[in-house]
């Protein structure tokens, strides 16, 4: 049988080019192939960074289903599986086949403008905000059913795997990432008896769809962000969020849990 093949993505720091150089050499004398391009038949991604080395990797090459571990030389690292002083147990447990993947689901906008419909995929979350400074006035239906006319700064739509990321500084709730849902946050809502718009997190079930009308002419100026990447619209007509049929398949090993992780991070 031929060896595994093996695609390495690391970021630019020189620790993380460092790292790679070492990997390379160990993974190549512990029987494995390393290759220079993602292809159908790689049968596993090692992305070197932080966790938004991994979100730029994953939009990079459109979400492929290859299972994909992490190496983390960022900050946080909820994503990163392996810190860098375990390089050689990683290559063990994975030539012994000691680990499992699991799977992330991911968020999907369909934007509608005036030239045609554009999609947005994205791990974490995509907002939808004004392209100015003014507050944006927006429509918001949950499958076909009316629910708000929102006037704030925007709206953040989360997976569970970015719940713990913009979501939480929005003052969303942190989500077990084997949950299937979408959470609406609500971005700095106006209430007042001009304005009013909920104040909390919308929970949607896996066939929730969100939709998004402008309320007025100005408000079809609308920026979409899908994990901290920009796509500006002047001629937004509607905007609809939902599950995405694409999921990231993480390489997990026998010590990761998820919430030690929330534990360890954020008290
Ligand atoms: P960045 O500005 O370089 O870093 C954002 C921070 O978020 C990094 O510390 C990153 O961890 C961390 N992070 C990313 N995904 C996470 C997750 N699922 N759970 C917990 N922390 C997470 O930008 P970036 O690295 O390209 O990341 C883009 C993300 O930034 C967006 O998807 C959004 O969630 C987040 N963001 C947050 C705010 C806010 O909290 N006010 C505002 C804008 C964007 P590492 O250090 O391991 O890379």
């Amino acid at each position: 049988m031929e060896n595994k093949k093996i695609y390495i993505h690391a970021n630019i720091t020189e620790m993380s080019k460092k790292i790679e150089k070492t990997l390379r050499s160990k993974l190549v004398k512990s029987g494995l192939r390393v290759f220079e391009e993602l292809t159908d038949d790689t049968e596993l991604i090692i992305c070197i960074g932080g966790d938004g080395t991994l979100l730029y990797l994953m939009q990079e090459k459109d979400f492929p289903s290859t299972p994909v571990v992490g190496i983390n030389t960022g900050h946080l690292g909820f994503f990163q599986e392996i810190p860098p002083e375990k390089i050689d147990d990683f290559i063990f447990k994975f030539n012994q086949g000691q680990y499992t993947v699991q799977s992330f689901s991911t968020v999907k906008a369909t934007v509608a403008t005036e030239r045609g419909t554009f999609t947005h995929t994205a791990l974490n979350e995509i907002a939808v905000k004004g392209e100015m400074t003014y507050p944006v006035h927006l429509n918001i239906s949950i499958n076909e059913s009316f629910i708000e006319r929102f006037s704030g700064d925007g709206i953040c739509v989360a997976t569970p795997a970015g719940s713990t990321a913009y979501n939480y500084s929005l003052g969303g709730s942190i989500v077990d990432p084997r949950l299937e849902l979408l959470q609406v946050t609500p971005i700095a809502p106006m209430k007042s008896i001009a304005y009013r718009s909920f104040t909390s997190s919308l929970v949607l079930p896996p066939d929730g769809k969100l939709n998004i009308l402008p309320c007025d002419e100005s408000d079809r100026m609308l920026n979409v962000i899908f994990d901290g990447r920009l796509a500006s619209y002047d001629d937004v007509q509607s905007i609809t969020m939902e599950l995405s049929s694409r999921k990231v398949n993480l390489v997990r090993f026998d010590d990761s849990n998820f919430w030690d992780k929330v534990k360890d991070k954020f008290l």
